[in-house]
């Protein structure tokens, strides 16, 4: 405006040229196109079984490069079938049959053992089913999976009526902390005689309580020897990914009797091991943090892809023997926390947040909720999860399923790309539009465009195209790309010289089209009208261009976003009208345009469409260059 004042143009007219292009300046569009995109993402994460409670986490997703999960429930199905008994006597049962149910056999060497014909075993089951809250009706648990799993035990064994005969008088419940659980009982035909206390729980835990040992029937003092036996059962059990369960029962909690162990499977969820190598592959670092034992986790992380050679596991004691210094040195290689409970998950998040990772924990139960307030992103279980868990937490996964995580992420990177490519789209508009017009006023030119023109672009600017590169399809890729750092601008070396680049071609075509309607030296609403659809078409394919940042449109599929194409099929018509439509060709000062015109403008505008697929292309070839020569010195060391 002021420059054109000084060289003595209309005041009036300059005004309303700059208050134009002050509106077409301002991206006004952003922060709708953030929300509104934001807000599609998780609509999709619904239908994905994820909710996320707070928008923004949508994005900090994609920045996501730990995830701590819990194993039960959220690895693995949380579906426990006893599959093997050992005797405090040395036997050996193994168990078939799976689910809550009475289908399945105990066998012991190939005998099937069915009610109290085996006492070793009889009292195992027996203490497993007194000490025990779940209940198996129509073959449907009612309780935890682990007790659940019991009460199977001893319907296979025709036992189920034992627990009957028992009243309860005092019961210890089971927490992850103390990891045991305890009730103690009379006999209903011999409530005048002592009472008696059945215990289970991890090995560790219950042998602490024990003075004893079953042989037969014969109650003999606890060994080393017996000790160590018990022991090494027990580690080839979770060696072989068991969740390994120790029972005894005896007058008091410090002289009980150690009356064996259980061993029970829980398979890995169907798709998490192909998820972890996806998050691997793509530099997410997993982290399991469990209850069960060393053997057993490390056991099941091994099947599922996320324990390889290097790592190592931290047992909880030793967490809280480090301090969070301590811890952030050795976290980074530690991939399994067996032993763990609740109060261990803080510090861990926070000695991986001092070395600067962004950490997504879940959690389920009340303990859990100053975790998950901590993380970056809490994750809350949908089934198995508490009230209190799902209050504190940003995201709560409907099924409880570690996949939902990873399609998250995945939403999570998609929708910040997408919205790069907005601001990739605005942003070379609005430099475009300011610097022909900034450029026509000091070259001294008249107008290329007058206001109600620059208001027209700046509606399709901010309106349905650009909108609609916020709802692009996440790219089926975007999930190897590796997690992006919090650090980073939005505006990237990268994405300037594209921005730059698209600008330049547009404030180049458009200046040259009007130059070549200036040349008889009168201006026209024809020149106008030609420059003003030439600027337009450049949009049209700038906006075209910058679906995606690496991947060709031929490649992301033409049509493959139906919201742009409308967008842009509908901004097309609309500038028909103006340019054809005689009431409006009046508001914006148009003249109609020939056919030849018009094909002559697609060719040109196209061009800054061409430009830059040949531009990534180029990229792309780079890129695929340094990666193999980076694999390839990677295999020279
Ligand atoms: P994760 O953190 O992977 O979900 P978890 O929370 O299920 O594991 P816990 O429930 O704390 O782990 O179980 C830890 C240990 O406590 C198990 O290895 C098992 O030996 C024992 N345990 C589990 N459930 C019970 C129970 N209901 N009664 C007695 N002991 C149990």
């Amino acid at each position: 405006m002021l420059v054109g004042c000084l060289q003595g143009k209309n005041i009036i007219d300059m005004f309303t040229i700059g208050v134009s292009l002050a509106v077409a300046a301002i991206p006004e569009g952003l922060p709708i196109v953030v929300t509104v995109t934001l807000a599609l993402g998780v609509m999709r994460m619904v239908k994905k079984r994820a909710i996320v409670k707070k928008l923004p986490i949508v994005e900090t997703l994609g920045c996501c490069n730990v995830i701590c999960s819990d194993k039960t429930g959220t690895l693995t199905k949380n579906e426990m079938t006893v599959t093997q008994i050992f005797t405090s006597d040395g036997q050996h049962a193994e168990v078939t049959g799976v689910g809550y149910n009475r289908f399945g056999d105990v066998m012991s060497n190939g005998d099937v053992i069915h009610g109290l014909c085996n006492l070793s075993l009889s009292k195992i089951v027996e203490a497993g089913c007194v000490c025990n809250d779940a209940e198996i009706r129509n073959n449907t648990l009612m309780g935890k999976p682990t007790e659940g799993a019991l009460i199977a035990l001893s319907m296979k064994m025709g036992l189920e009526g034992l627990r009957h005969d028992y009243i309860r008088r005092a019961e210890y419940p089971f927490s992850s902390e103390q990891k045991w659980m305890a009730v103690k009982c009379v006999h209903r035909k011999q409530q005048d005689k002592p009472e008696i206390c059945f215990m289970k729980g991890a090995y560790e835990q219950v042998i602490r309580y024990c003075t004893m040992y079953n042989s037969k029937g014969l109650i003999l003092p606890l060994t080393p020897q017996q000790r160590e036996l018990y022991h090494q059962e027990k580690a080839y059990m979770g060696s072989a990914g068991l969740r390994v369960l120790a029972l005894a029962s005896g007058p008091e909690l410090g002289q009980l009797t150690f009356l064996g162990l259980v061993g029970m499977i829980d398979p890995p969820r169907t798709g998490v091991k192909e998820a972890v190598s996806s998050l691997i592959g793509s530099g997410v670092a997993i982290k399991m943090i469990t209850g069960d034992s060393q053997e057993t986790a490390v056991a099941i992380a091994n099947r599922l892809g996320l324990y390889s050679k290097g790592s190592q596991s931290v047992s909880g004691e030793e967490v809280d023997t480090l301090d969070i210094q301590q811890l952030s040195h050795i976290v980074p290689k530690v991939a399994v926390f067996y032993r763990a409970s609740p109060r261990h998950k803080l510090k861990i998040i926070k000695s991986l947040q001092n070395i600067g990772s962004v950490v997504a924990m879940t959690g389920d139960g009340v303990n859990d909720a100053v975790a998950l307030k901590a993380a970056d992103i809490g994750v809350a279980m949908g089934q198995t999860g508490t009230d209190v868990c799902k209050e504190a937490a940003d995201m709560i996964l409907v099924e409880d399923d570690f996949q939902t995580i990873m399609s998250a992420i995945e939403e999570g990177k998609g929708i910040y790309n997408n919205i790069k490519n907005f601001v990739r789209f605005q942003l070379s508009t609005s430099i475009a539009a300011l610097t022909l017009i900034s450029l026509a006023t000091l070259m001294n030119f008249p107008n290329p465009l007058n206001a109600m023109q620059i208001l027209w672009i700046n509606i399709i600017m901010d309106g349905p195209p650009a909108q609609s590169l916020g709802v692009e399809p996440v790219d089926k890729d975007i999930i190897q790309k590796p997690p992006r750092n919090v650090k980073d601008s939005i505006l990237t070396k990268g994405l300037i010289v594209k921005i730059l680049m698209s600008s330049i071609i547009i404030v180049c075509g458009t200046l040259f089209v009007f130059w070549r309607e200036l040349r008889d030296n009168d201006i026209t609403p024809r020149d106008t009208t030609m420059t003003f659809t030439c600027f337009v078409f450049f949009d049209m394919f700038n906006a075209l261009s910058s679906r995606s940042q690496t991947k060709s449109v031929l490649e992301i599929g033409l049509c493959s976003n139906k919201t742009f194409c409308c967008a842009v099929l509908g901004s097309i018509m609309g500038q028909l009208l103006v340019i054809y439509f005689p009431p409006l060709q009046k508001v914006f000062q148009t003249e109609s345009l020939s056919i030849k015109d018009l094909l002559f403008l697609m060719v040109l505008t196209s061009s800054v469409c061409i430009v830059s697929e040949v531009l990534k292309k180029i990229e792309r070839c780079r890129d695929g260059i340094q990666k193999d020569s980076s694999s390839s010195s990677f295999l020279d060391v």
